[in-house]
This record gives C-alpha cells, sequence and structure tokens, in this order.
C-alpha cells in the first residue's frame, strides 16, 4: 500500500520516533535537494526541510539554462566551466525529460563589443572542454538562413553563430532530485522551519517549526542550504560560526506572450554590453536577466529592470512592440555573490563551501553556485562531512541516478 503522508504527519513520525540523523540539510531549493539526495546515496540518515514549498526561492527563479556558461570564459573562470559542461552531459543522460538540448544563436552585429573571432575561440575552447562529446557542435549560420531566425535585425549583422546548451524547469528539476533522495531514504519535509540548533554532545539538537509546534530533532552535521538567506541561518545556530562577506544580487526575468524564438538568443544589452538571453518557454518567451545589487533577498522586479530587458529585446527584435503592459509575469531570484567591488557580472559564480568544526560537530554552509552543479557542489559538500561522519554503506551512486 502507497502511504501519501502529509509535511505534518512525517513530522510527527520524527519526534514520535525521537529521531537522530546523520546530517539534516536546512533548505529546499536546488542546493538541500542535491545534498539530501548525496547524503541519502551513501548510506547516510537524512533530514531536508524546506519552510516554504521546494524550490520556493531562487530554484524557481533562475534563468532555467543547464550551461558551461559559455560567458564565464571571459572570466577565466574555466574549472567552472569545465564542471558544468560536464554535469550538463550528465543531466542530458539521467534526467532527458527535465533537461534538453536546446539551439543558442549569438548574432554578432557591427556594434557588438565581442568580435566574431572572440566568439570562435569561445566556443572553440566550449566544446574543447566539453570533451567534443555530443552537443559539443558548433557553427557559423550561413546568411541564406538568417530570414528565419525569428524576426532577428539584419541591419549591420555581420555572423551569427550556433551551438548547444541545455534548458530545464527549474522548479521540476528541484523537485525530482527531492524524490530521488525520499526514494533513497531521506526524510524530506516542507512547510517546517529551521529555528535554531544547539551544539550537545557529539552533534546539535535543532529546533524546527510545523504548524505551529516546535519539534526537536538531533543530528551529528547540519548543511546550510538556505540561499540567500544563509547568514541567517548560520545566526540561529549557538554557537554561531562567523559568516562570510556577501553581496546579493538580484535578476529579474520577464515573460511575454506567444512563442516567438525558435532557439535560445545570446544578446548583448545595447546600454551596458551585458549579455542577456532571449528564450522560448512554455510556449512563452522569456527574457532575462538583470543584476542589481540589493539589501536583502525578499526581492521583486523594478519597473526600471523590466523596461531595460524590453529595451534590449527590441533592439534586436524591432518587429515585436512589447510594452511594460504586455508582461505576463515577472519573476526575480537572488544570488548569494562574494562581497567585493568588481561588477557583479564579473564575479565568481562557482559555490563556496564552508566548514565550521566544533569538536565533532559540523555545520558546512553552501555559498552561491549554480542549478547545473548542483550535484557536483552536494559531493563536495558532502566530502566535507564524511570525516565527522560514521561509516555507512553506500547505497547508490548520484552520477547515474535517474530523474523523472
Ligand atoms: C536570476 C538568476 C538566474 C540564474 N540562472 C541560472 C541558470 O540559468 N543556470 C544555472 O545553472 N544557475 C542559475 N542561477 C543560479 C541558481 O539558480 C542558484 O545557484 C540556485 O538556484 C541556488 O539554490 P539554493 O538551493 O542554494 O538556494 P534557494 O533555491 O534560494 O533555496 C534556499 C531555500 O532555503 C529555504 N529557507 C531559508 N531559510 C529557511 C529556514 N529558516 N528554514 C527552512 N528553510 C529555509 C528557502 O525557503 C529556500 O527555498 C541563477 C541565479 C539567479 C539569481
Amino acid at each position: 500500500m502507497n502511504i501519501e503522508r502529509t509535511g505534518f504527519e512525517k513530522a510527527a513520525m520524527i519526534t514520535a520516533e525521537n529521531e537522530s540523523f546523520d546530517v539534516a540539510i536546512i533548505g529546499g531549493g536546488i542546493h538541500g535537494a542535491g545534498v539530501a539526495q548525496a547524503a541519502a546515496a551513501a548510506g547516510y540518515r537524512t533530514l531536508l526541510i524546506e519552510r516554504e514549498h521546494w524550490a520556493a526561492a531562487t530554484s524557481r527563479a533562475s534563468s532555467k539554462l543547464i550551461h558551461g556558461g559559455l560567458r564565464y570564459l571571459e572570466s577565466a573562470q574555466f574549472r567552472l566551466v569545465y564542471h558544468s559542461l560536464r554535469e550538463r552531459q550528465r543531466l542530458f543522460r539521467n534526467a532527458p525529460t527535465l533537461v534538453e538540448p536546446v539551439p543558442f544563436y549569438i548574432p554578432i552585429y557591427k556594434q557588438t563589443r565581442r568580435r566574431p573571432w572572440q566568439i570562435r575561440i569561445g566556443l572553440s575552447l566550449y566544446a574543447l572542454l566539453t570533451g567534443f562529446a555530443r552537443h559539443a557542435r558548433f557553427r557559423s549560420v550561413p546568411r541564406h538562413e538568417w530570414g528565419g531566425l525569428g524576426g532577428l535585425l539584419q541591419n549591420d549583422l555581420q555572423a551569427v553563430f550556433q551551438y548547444w546548451d541545455g534548458q530545464t524547469d527549474d522548479a521540476a528539476l528541484t523537485r525530482a532530485v527531492v524524490a530521488s533522495a525520499e526514494k533513497l531514504g531521506a526524510r524530506c519535509i516542507e512547510h517546517c522551519q529551521f529555528i535554531g540548533a544547539q551544539k550537545s554532545g557529539d552533534g546539535f539538537t535543532l529546533q524546527l517549526q510545523l504548524s505551529g509546534k516546535i519539534w526537536k530533532c538531533t543530528a551529528t552535521t547540519i548543511v546550510n542550504a538556505t540561499g540567500p538567506w544563509v547568514n541567517d541561518t548560520l545566526q540561529r545556530c549557538t554557537p554561531a560560526p562567523t559568516p562570510r562577506a556577501i553581496s546579493l544580487v538580484k535578476g529579474s526575468h520577464i515573460v511575454l506572450p506567444h512563442s516567438h524564438l525558435g532557439g535560445i538568443f545570446y544578446l548583448e544589452a545595447p546600454r551596458d554590453s551585458r549579455v542577456i538571453f532571449a528564450m522560448p518557454w512554455q510556449g512563452k518567451t522569456l527574457i532575462g536577466t538583470t543584476e542589481t545589487e540589493v539589501k536583502n533577498a525578499d526581492s521583486t522586479p523594478s519597473e526600471h529592470e523590466v523596461s531595460y530587458l524590453l529595451e534590449t529585446l527590441h533592439r534586436y527584435f524591432p518587429h515585436l512592440p512589447y510594452t511594460p503592459r504586455d508582461v505576463i509575469d515577472r519573476f526575480a531570484g537572488v544570488r548569494v555573490l562574494p562581497a567585493g567591488n568588481e561588477r557583479a557580472f564579473n564575479r565568481a559564480r562557482e559555490s563556496v563551501i564552508e566548514s565550521f568544526d566544533n569538536g565533532s560537530a559540523r555545520i558546512v554552509t553552501i555559498y552561491g553556485g549554480k542549478l547545473t552543479t548542483y550535484r557536483h557542489t552536494a559531493e563536495l559538500t558532502l566530502a566535507q562531512l564524511k570525516t565527522t561522519l560514521p561509516k555507512r554503506k553506500p547505497i547508490a551512486d548520484t552520477k547515474t541516478l535517474n530523474l523523472y
């Protein structure tokens, strides 16, 4: 008999059994889900909690790309691109219904900052880092095909390059990773808020809130995967680890009616030369993203950001005369980046995994990162926990687990 349990019933089971865990993960975005999957696959007794629902925050507000990140080559983030491309290939293989290859187009105009030779070198390096696997091919689109590119502006157009990357439904991908973790035995509970944790004995006592009640359980290690709230979460731990200096950077997207594009367009914003993506998305057109430094994680797209995105679209697709009133949806996510004076666009996008030891107990915090590399980040996180955890027998390998 298949018994579907509510979050409340699952939490009741914890207190009823006074359960203790090897790993307690806070935050049900892609990183929390990934660590839960990796920990359960390694045989650990695993708890994952999320105060809202799975993928309630950044992991539903991304640009939906499963990609190496061609533009990161400009800032020499080769290691990030290499790992991202490897994870992209794995996701094509292990999650074919959730992650699909999509053609990307890069138009180069007379006034485009990035020149055709630079794009050609970038794409060659990208293919090299993919290991010339399937989907590593790229080409220069011949002039006679330009008319079939969704009405792309032809004046001053000098070249169009086409290559392949992936697209996903980020929230669905996160739910699939949670489902995989549950299947491997992880306890995964939504609508369950982390209130605090206190060091006790060889681990921690956690206080969790569900339906207005406080539930307590114990865990040897804690993983803080609370995205833009990471440092707030650390302050709830006693003793509290020293938080890293971070910047919060909001990225906004808009959704327009109808799907006009047969692939994802890599557009240079006329105002500041940043890369903006215009893409088909669930029968509509999705445009993003902006980058605005913000003070806190709760944010919505501003009118200024909406006009910046529409202006970029009009520059390249003048026959799509959308105004802010035509925007049918808008959403924003908040990135965690290392604090610094450099433009957010140029700052490192790799996750930083920070470990805080307190005798035999350990808190590991995930700062930043990418949807694409969640599995790799999760395995690196687990590697930091292993010396603290008891020996367990692995039951699966995340490299080959299928996601549905
Ligand atoms: C605009 C934008 C576009 C992006 N586009 C891409 C892309 O195209 N491709 C790509 O690979 N990456 C992309 N990224 C990066 C990627 O989306 C993020 O790295 C990733 O989603 C972060 O996931 P996370 O699990 O760390 O955080 P989140 O998804 O934010 O999850 C944190 C969770 O913690 C929960 N939480 C917080 N406090 C508590 C508490 N006290 N108790 C319980 N739960 C709590 C929150 O409710 C939330 O659900 C993008 C990021 C942004 C901002």
